[in-house]
């Protein structure tokens, strides 16, 4: 009877492992992430910041890379590299390096969403936020709503005791630069220069730091939304994106990255997908749930999924950009119509791949 007893635990226990391992085995865990789409080649960029900008995407890359390997979830790992790459480059549009908007104020926008469970949350037109995409969230996991915006969305990062900055915090004088070249093409009036911001530099030092820093050029055009895919091992899905938006846009207007279903939407059913480009594009085609409603529906495999909505559907549109995006299984693809998109990619055992331009596989 003992004897029995133990044989039958023992072989519960061997049951118990093996499943545990099939479970690990049956999902590595994988990320990719993108920082922005746009005019971006090799004779206009560089040496200088084409390196460093690369840093940061791996930098941003194996911050949620480490999540995964931890066992972590597919949520913390898409804040976390998306936090990495708020701020980090002057290339990028997101946190610190924001655009301006036209009248020379920083409003950002960001989403996440679980896609385990469905749930997600954004924040547009946020002024004190460094780090949009952990307040977005907070709205998931703190909020029964989806979205808040504008002064709701500012009250709601004081009230939780999140990290706040002064309007100045977002100020460069590349971005600044930027703006004003645009509105003077434009002949829109040029706003003041923001409260708090440092003394302007002279024109020749304002035209140095520009073309030093960034990997574009003003008059160029740049999309440089942050965004990540993301597998855990247990199998779940996660995506994110947080913008600055478009550079001189009307105050209060809010792009695609923040709307889930346009610019980010995760479902372990289908696929998860962070977006950017012309935000008014991908709203209309509402891009990441059509990808996904392609891969679910009509059984497309991935890459072909997105190459459809960005090759026809976009382009139908003359809109430009371009996604990041995965399935269930940790298969990530890529797909821009632009000269180049900032992305990176890794999956659990492999080498990462950072590339910039259209040329790179
Ligand atoms: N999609 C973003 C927006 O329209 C811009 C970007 O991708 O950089 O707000």
């Amino acid at each position: 009877m003992k004897k029995n007893f133990i044989a039958l635990a023992g072989g519960l226990l061997f049951l118990t492992l093996a499943s545990s391992a099939g479970a690990q085995q049956r999902h590595p865990w994988s990320i990719e992430i993108h920082a922005g789409a746009g005019d971006i080649s090799r004779a206009t960029s560089n040496p200088q910041s084409d390196t460093a900008t690369r840093a940061t995407l791996k930098k941003a890359i194996e911050t949620g890379a480490k999540v995964l390997d931890r066992g972590g979830s597919s949520v913390d790992a898409v804040e976390a590299a998306i936090r990495v790459m708020e701020g980090g480059s002057p290339s990028f549009d997101a946190g610190k390096w924001a655009v301006f908007n036209a009248e020379g104020k920083v409003e950002l926008d960001a989403a996440i969403m679980d896609g385990a469970t469905l749930k997600a949350g954004s924040v547009a037109a946020v002024t004190r936020s460094p780090h949009p995409i952990t307040l977005a969230r907070a709205v998931m996991e703190r909020t029964p709503h989806v979205l808040i915006v504008g002064p709701g969305a500012d009250k709601f990062l004081h009230q939780i005791g999140g990290e706040e900055v002064e309007p100045s915090y977002f100020f460069n004088q590349g971005k600044w630069n930027a703006l004003v070249e645009q509105l003077k093409r434009e002949g829109k009036p040029i706003p003041p220069r923001p409260a708090g911001a440092p003394p302007a530099q002279d024109q020749a030092d304002d035209k140095r730091i520009s073309s030093s820093t960034m990997l574009w050029m003003p008059g160029q055009r740049h999309y440089g939304t942050v965004g990540v895919v993301a597998l855990d091992r247990k199998g779940n899905l996660a995506a994110g994106t947080s913008t600055g938006g478009s550079q001189g846009k009307m105050p209060g207007r809010v792009g695609d990255s923040p709307i889930i279903g346009a610019g980010t939407y995760a479902s372990n059913e289908s696929c998860a997908v962070s977006a950017t480009g012309v935000g008014e594009y991908f709203m209309r085609l509402t891009i990441a749930r059509e990808i996904c409603s392609l891969v679910q529906y009509k059984g497309m495999p991935l890459q072909q999924a997105a190459d459809t909505v960005i090759h026809k559907e976009l382009e139908q549109l003359h809109g430009e950009g371009g996604v990041i995006a995965m399935t269930p299984d940790g298969n990530s693809v890529w797909s821009f119509n632009t000269s180049g998109m900032f992305r990176a990619r890794l999956k659990e055992g492999g080498q990462v791949t950072v590339a910039i331009y259209n040329d790179e596989p």
